[in-house]
């Protein structure tokens, strides 16, 4: 089996390690002197080198040739890079978690080193370690015998108890620069001997999130495809190749939105879902194709994939679109992009964002009458009930609306967004009433399982048991509102249920 690209490139010396630059600048200095801490804590998203450095680390500690940057060569350095080192224990925290594990590494570490000068325990994810393993190497680490150095390393320091991290000296790894990723992908393809377009480096490292790791298993991924004889990899073949969205899809949705059909964008979006598109990258590309219908529109000069020949389509219906609502339109699916992360209804967002496009094209009527102030809406609503009636309920106050919108935040970020979109009208007996701007927004309310997370939620907010349910907002009343300026406000709103 061919070593993975990942494995082959992976730095084995501090001066190749990507990156980082703050850290390795530190700990060669400290080695160089001599300054050796017991206990290192290595912070940062995955696949920014942690562990790659923790190794090149436990290298230079044992190097038989006594310098800051291991040789690679003497017999510590190669037994440590094959695997074999008795010095070196690595502990994945997310497998070993427990109090037994911490035990059997503590009776290990009473042990002198076989070879090198020190024993090195990298324990990986380490914030996964159950509070008893914490004090079990909380003693140890209080008190570390001198042959021991232990590397911690983290994707979530938060977790990490404050009694390890102050014996800790931590290191936070950064997120690497896409111009770095780039970087380091081309010098990679060169040595592998395949041609990759710029174009398509830049979407690879775009699709990485920053992680060195990633890139390199995505180009990995494209390599053995072996699409090359001698000629570029293009970026419609690497899209092709990852299942990414294709363009034609993302013009044909912006088309529909500019156009107001509505239907037929969520038609377009659950074909998509069907054929299990990447929703997040697919909503990139939204916001990337928004962002280029906005520059050609302002007539700045610019240098798109010739593949487009939609674009030009677009731009054409661009044209009575002014460049703010543009502007605006992008801002709807930048917002949508982190929603679809924690979403349980995959297509959700984009819906959402499809739905508040019409909006903002369409109907600005509505969203100015809608963003009214939430107690005039329970006036407007309870002032059309009857003296009984009134003295039965109780409005909603808006601090603890936001208050129960908060509540639900952290169990559902989508149902989060739909709730700020409606307006809680009134309070009936045992049941709170809210408006939606439109029927599907009233549906995904009424679902079940949202019901639920809003229901119990009201409970711990309320300190009361209320049901949900939900209406429409009268849409024709709030034009004949924005027409006849003297209609009292009691109109605002009406109870019955009407179509989109
Ligand atoms: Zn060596």
């Amino acid at each position: 089996m061919s070593l993975s690209l990942y494995r082959k490139y992976r730095p084995q010396k501090f001066k190749d390690v990507h990156s980082q630059d703050h850290i390795k600048k530190v700990l060669v200095s400290a080695l160089e002197s001599g300054r050796i801490s017991h206990a290192y804590l290595f912070a940062g998203p995955k696949g920014t080198g942690k562990t790659t450095v923790a190794r090149i680390l436990a290298k230079a500690f044992n190097c038989q040739k006594g310098k800051a940057e291991p040789c690679n060569k003497c017999q510590s350095c190669v037994e440590i890079i094959s695997g074999k080192s008795l010095d070196l224990i690595e502990i994945d925290a997310a497998s070993n978690r427990g109090i037994d594990e911490v035990r059997e590494l503590r009776e290990k570490v009473k042990f002198a080193p076989s070879l090198g000068k020190y024993k090195v325990i990298i324990i990986d994810e380490c914030h996964m370690l159950t509070r008893e393993a914490f004090n079990a190497l909380l003693k140890t680490l209080e008190e570390p015998p001198a042959h021991v150095i232990f590397i911690l390393a983290t994707t979530e320091a938060h977790k990490v108890p404050a009694t390890i991290l102050s014996r800790c000296q931590q290191f936070d790894f950064k997120r690497a620069k896409i111009k770095e990723i780039v970087q380091l992908l081309s010098k990679i393809a060169k040595e592998e001997d395949f041609k990759i377009s710029s174009e398509g480096l830049n979407l690879i490292a775009s699709l990485s999130d920053g992680a060195f790791r990633d890139a390199i298993s995505i180009l990995d991924q494209i390599k053995s495809l072996n699409l090359t004889q001698n000629k570029e990899i293009s970026v419609k073949e690497i899209r092709a190749a990852l299942g990414l969205g294709k363009w034609e899809s993302v013009y044909q949705l912006i088309g529909y939105i500019f156009q107001s059909k509505q239907d037929k964008s969520f038609d377009l979006i659950e074909e998509l879902f069907v054929q299990g598109i990447d929703f997040l990258n697919f909503n990139q590309m939204v916001v990337s194709a928004l962002r280029r219908i906005l520059l050609l529109k302002m007539g700045a000069q610019t240098n798109f994939e010739q593949e487009d020949e939609n674009l030009t389509e677009i731009v054409k219906k661009a044209q009575a679109i002014a460049p703010d609502k543009i502007l605006a339109l992008a801002n709807l699916f930048l917002e949508s992009q982190s929603q679809i992360k924690t979403s349980f209804i995959l297509q959700l967002p984009l819906e959402l964002a499809i739905a508040k496009s019409q909006l903002l094209l369409g109907q600005d009527i509505l969203k100015v009458t809608a963003n009214k102030e939430t107690s005039n809406i329970s006036d407007a609503a309870a002032d059309r009930k009857t003296p009984y009636q009134k003295a039965t309920e109780q409005n909603i106050n808006p601090v603890l609306w936001e208050k129960i919108l908060n509540g639900i935040k952290p169990h559902n970020h989508s149902l989060f967004a739909l709730l700020k979109d409606a307006k809680p009208v009134i309070i009936e007996e045992n049941k709170l009433v809210l408006a939606a701007q439109f029927k599907f927004h009233k549906e995904k309310i009424l679902q079940h399982q949202n019901r639920v997370i809003i229901e119990q939620t009201l409970s711990q907010v309320l300190g009361r048991d209320l049901l949900i349910d939900c209406i429409l907002l009268d849409k024709e009343k709030i034009k004949q509102e924005e027409e006849d300026m003297l209609l009292s406000a009691k109109d605002l709103f009406g109870v019955e249920e009407q179509d989109e």
